[in-house]
């Protein structure tokens, strides 16, 4: 399994998609919120490996924990059309670790 290390750049890109997160959080109703808490902490299915081991390991990023790939994905699931600007820092991620 490789490990991801996350560099400085993207938790900047982090902050900005937690900024815009919270500004979602504010007009959702508590109930949602909830909601938004469980699907957290579940493991979704890997879209490379299919493994149901993916996880957030930080907002906006999903690792699998057997193949150990990292997607953007949303905030809290996956699918959730959230956090794409941490999409390009994901991608000069994988191309320094490729060096
Ligand atoms: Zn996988």
């Amino acid at each position: 399994m490789k490990s991801i290390t996350i560099p400085n750049h993207v938790e900047e890109i982090n902050h900005h998609a937690f900024s815009q997160i919270q500004n979602i959080e504010e007009i959702t109703l508590p109930k949602t919120i909830k909601k938004i808490e469980i699907s957290q902490r579940k493991k979704y299915p890997c879209q490379f490996c299919g493994k149901t081991a993916v996880k957030r390991t930080v907002v906006g990023v999903w690792t699998c924990m057997k193949c150990g790939k990292a997607t953007t994905g949303g905030a809290y699931t996956p699918t959730t059309p959230a956090a794409l600007t941490a999409r390009a820092a994901i991608k000069r991620l994988r191309e320094a670790q490729s060096k």
